[in-house]
């Protein structure tokens, strides 16, 4: 009999136990915010957000900086010059030195000092109205006339009209290692991080909740989905009339042996602002290859199911662009290629708004293939209008739903 008691005792107190840990564990899966995305964007939402107190819940379907994210490139521009909307002018010149202090406290190499060359013939009007808003912001740069641009590279082959723009302090990040580099920086403090895909809520005015593989499920005050190029995807109605994805293919050429003409110093990070071909590229950095794009193969693309192997006849073009624009490279080998998508914005502006329908519901994106460097004034900004409700620029908000 008293045995008996015992054994029930025992049995209640474990009951009553496991009762408080699952309550333990309701109440602290309970987020201030849940990030859904660790791209650039979302990661650097995450890091503001915690800064600024709140309890963050990271996820992302693929794992940060995935080989499918726009962020999973090797390396991205990043550079001041940007016409005459100086709004991304200001953001980038202010990011650059948080990607600088995340290099210096991880130890990792996330930048390469490359400087930033914008050529091209006058018409645009692109190189002097950056070089306004350069001046404005008080950012170091050289204006370059068509000798000067001859003298300084040689092995680039300029038109006789062009001009340059040179941005010294401006490079390149090491887009991938820097976003994966934050984000265990992130979970190092306290941002929970977990590899989970998130779904998009459904019905009337219902919180999307989380659930993992692992069957845990988790849930949070609001939600930023800083989905990049799924945004169309995961809400067709609202973003797909707006929003696209567009495959973009990189070449990375394998420059002749003892060549040093082709990486940095000599050469410099480039962008060829002549409207027919729509070029960019950097010189040889870690010993990849000379790494070149050209913007004009408008295919669209699904990220999740898209086949990455470059298209030959794709390649037509850039070896045409090549022979004609860097005769020395004019037979150089392909030694890689990484075949990536645009998020793309008619107007190339980013994408900050509420959800229409769904209440603490929001949407982060529309990098439109200049967004990685900006990630730091990104991230800061969407935490302000998320967390402090801080009015958000009409730029950012294509839906104009937010009051
Ligand atoms: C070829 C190329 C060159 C570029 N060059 C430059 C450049 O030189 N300079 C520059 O500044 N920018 C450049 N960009 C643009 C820049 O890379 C992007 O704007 C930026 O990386 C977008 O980041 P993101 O965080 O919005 O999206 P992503 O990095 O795509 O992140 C979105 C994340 O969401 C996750 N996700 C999606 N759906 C779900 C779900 N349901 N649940 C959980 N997770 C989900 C994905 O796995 C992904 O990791 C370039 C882009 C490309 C493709």
């Amino acid at each position: 009999m008293r045995r008996r008691t015992v054994i029930q005792s025992l049995a209640a107190g474990v009951v009553a136990a496991r009762a408080a840990r699952a309550a333990a564990r309701a109440s602290s899966d309970r987020f201030d915010v849940a990030v859904i995305g660790a791209g650039v964007f979302g990661a650097w939402t995450a890091h503001y957000l915690h800064e600024a107190g709140a309890r963050v819940l990271l996820l992302d379907a693929y794992g940060a900086a995935n080989s499918r994210a726009s962020s999973g490139g090797e390396s991205r521009i990043t550079r001041c010059s940007y016409g005459k909307d100086d709004w991304y002018t200001g953001w980038s010149w202010k990011s650059l030195p948080r990607w600088r202090a995340l290099e210096a406290r991880s130890g990792a190499t996330l930048f390469a000092p490359t400087g930033v060359l914008a050529f091209g013939v006058p018409d645009s009007g692109f190189i002097e109205a950056s070089e306004g808003a350069l001046q404005a912001h008080g950012i170091p740069h050289q204006r370059l006339d068509n000798a000067e641009l001859r003298r300084r590279f040689a092995q680039v082959n300029f038109g006789e009209r062009e001009q340059g723009l040179f941005e010294p302090a401006a490079g390149v990040l090491f887009a991938r290692r820097a976003v994966q580099t934050l984000v265990a920086e992130l979970q190092k403090r306290g941002v929970d991080y977990r590899r989970a895909k998130v779904s998009v809520p459904r019905g009337e005015r219902t919180a999307p909740l989380v659930e993992t593989a692992a069957g845990e499920r988790l849930s949070a005050t609001q939600y930023i989905y800083a989905c990049g190029p799924w945004l169309p995807k995961l809400f067709p109605d609202l973003l797909a009339p707006q929003f696209r994805a567009d495959r973009a293919e990189v070449y990375f050429l394998g420059v002749p042996p003892g060549d040093t003409r082709f990486a940095p110093p000599a050469m410099p990070t480039w962008m060829d602002m002549n409207s027919q071909w729509d070029a960019w590229g950097m010189p040889e950095l870690e010993n990849r290859g000379f790494k070149l794009a050209i913007d004009r193969l408008i295919v669209p693309a699904d990220p999740d199911t898209m086949d990455r192997r470059a298209t030959p006849e794709f390649f037509a073009d850039v070896h045409a662009y090549v022979a004609q624009r860097f005769p020395a490279l004019a037979d150089a080998p392909v030694v890689e290629t990484r075949v990536c998508q645009y998020e793309m914005a008619p107007d190339e502006q980013y994408l900050l708004d509420r959800h229409p329908h769904f209440e603490g519901v929001w949407w982060l994106g529309g990098g439109s293939g200049h967004g990685f460097k900006n990630g730091p004034a990104v991230g800061e900004y969407a935490a302000g209008a998320v967390l402090h409700g801080k009015p958000v620029d009409p730029r950012f908000t294509r839906l104009r739903s937010h009051p």
